[in-house]
């Protein structure tokens, strides 16, 4: 089964732009036009907040690349992986 992504940040204005973030949110079904999409970093956005990207560009959210069920190899590239953690010697 795959899971559709969607990539949104908040607009101009609505945020810090250092808090303007690239967060990823799961598709909805097509019959349902939900009053807000939350991001899988547990943010929530209404109609009008978010900037909506077809492709993932600028600073991703952390919290949404952890949590996303498949990631995109575009969008982790370039982050530090789990594998690197816990070796602070
Ligand atoms: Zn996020």
């Amino acid at each position: 089964m795959t899971v559709r992504l969607l990539f949104g940040r908040p607009l101009p204005g609505t945020l810090g732009e250092t808090r303007r973030v690239v967060h990823v949110f799961e598709v909805p079904p097509v019959d349902a036009v939900p009053e807000r999409l939350t991001a899988f970093c547990g943010l929530s956005f209404g109609h009008g907040e978010l900037e909506q990207l077809d492709r993932p560009t600028g600073m991703p959210c952390e919290s949404c690349l952890r949590r996303t069920p498949t990631p995109d190899p575009e969008l982790t590239a370039g982050s530090p992986g789990s594998a690197t953690k816990g070796r602070q010697e």
